[in-house]
């Protein structure tokens, strides 16, 4: 199928990472010729720690690497599992199938706790595992299911593992942060894991990791070379990284937190709220059925793909023809929903370009509705 790309159309990112990047932060990303060792960039980069703690929710400041998400959820576990360790790992999407299937790698004893696609763990659910298995030692969990969704009930998870196990507890938030508050020290968590291309706006290439006390003081005795954390931290703690680090993209990040934090945390978190609830409002008024039932996550919505319209050619129509590059299901969800973010820096017009995208494509793939019956619910829901 061949589909023609209307005239002026321009490209926008609807997918879960990479988000739209402000042109602030893209600018920042011009000087290319900078050397890592000088006082300059060590100051940069302190300054980006120090403004990524209060997003972690710790005084501890976290570490930035030069990798995509994925880096940092490995460095965590070669620097806080030993082999034949017994942890847990949930598996209620693609993300939560990637803790399980790195622990097995590092020849951890892996317990995984399987769930239906599209739902969150329960606090009674993970109790239940702590009783039977009171030898484990690391529990991986999710902030936010980014394959499906769902935000899964953290404050209230770590809170009844803490009850039960002072075992580590190691948390995915890359979709999350900057979206969801999170907070490490009040919480219990003793890892949490971050990436640049999500809820900072900013590209692909930087992954941030913060570890606890608790979690400093059972660091692995595994052998490990570019994720080594101890020799990370020995480092970053006067600017300076154990290898050469993304420069263009570090100055990028400090420009990008900057405008994170002059808006507020608090305001930005409640930003994300809204444009997640004004999306939802529309695929309900557009007659779509949101994939999750409950435990709405506020970086990204699934939306249901009608039975009768493959999932698959909307998303290629909505990105050929409209440039909307939206994220359609993985595995067992391909063709079954579309994934609507709201991640980053996107504003109330965006979120409605994006609706009016998805209205033009689902028209041209023949699904019958009156145009502007999903607008009219994102417009219902800003005003
Ligand atoms: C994006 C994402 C990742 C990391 O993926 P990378 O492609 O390695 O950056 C991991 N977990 C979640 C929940 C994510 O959304």
């Amino acid at each position: 199928m061949d589909i023609k790309r209307e005239p002026f159309i321009k490209d926008r990112l609807f997918c879960p990472g990479p988000t739209p990047v402000p042109m602030e932060a893209r600018l920042a990303a011009m000087d290319a010729s900078v050397y890592h060792r000088t006082k300059p960039f060590y100051d940069t980069f302190i300054r980006c720690r120090e403004l990524l703690a209060p997003m972690f929710g710790s005084k501890n400041l976290p570490l930035i690497l030069t990798s995509s998400g994925t880096g940092a959820m490995e460095a965590a576990v070669v620097n806080l599992t030993a082999v034949g360790d017994k942890v847990l790992s949930i598996n209620g999407g693609k993300f939560g199938e990637r803790w399980g299937k790195l622990a097995q790698t590092y020849q951890c004893n892996t317990t995984i706790m399987s769930i239906p696609w599209g739902t969150a763990p329960t606090p009674t659910m993970l109790a239940a595992h702590l009783d039977a298995h009171p030898d484990t030692k690391l529990v991986f969990l999710h902030a936010n299911e980014t394959s499906t969704g769902v935000f899964f009930p953290l404050r209230e998870l770590v809170a009844t593992i803490r009850q039960k196990s002072d075992c580590l507890i190691v948390v995915d938030a890359i979709s999350a942060l900057g979206a969801h508050h999170l907070s490490m020290d009040e919480w219990g968590i003793d890892c949490v894991v971050a990436g640049s291309q999500k809820g900072f706006g900013i590209p692909p290439g930087l992954s941030f990791i913060c570890l606890s006390d608790r979690a400093w003081e059972r660091i692995s005795p595994r052998s490990r070379f570019y994720f080594d954390l101890v020799r990370e931290e020995k480092n970053q703690a006067t600017g300076a990284t154990a290898w050469t680090p993304a420069t263009t993209l570090v100055a990028s990040l400090k420009v990008s937190l900057e405008m994170l934090h002059e808006t507020g945390l608090e305001r930005v978190i409640s930003h994300h709220k809204k444009m997640t609830e004004a999306v939802r409002a529309g695929a309900r008024t557009l007659g779509l059925e949101l994939f999750a039932k409950e435990n709405y996550s506020n970086s990204l919505t699934a939306i249901t793909v009608p039975n009768q319209i493959a999932g698959k050619a909307l998303v290629k129509r909505l990105a050929q023809k409209y440039g909307a590059v939206f994220a359609g299901g993985q595995d067992q969800l391909e063709g079954k929903i579309i994934r609507f973010s709201h991640l980053g820096f996107v504003d109330r017009f965006e979120v409605i370009a994006g609706m009016a995208a998805l209205e033009f494509a689902l028209l041209d793939e023949g699904y019958k509705f009156k145009p502007g019956a999903g607008l009219s619910g994102v417009m219902a829901s800003l005003v």
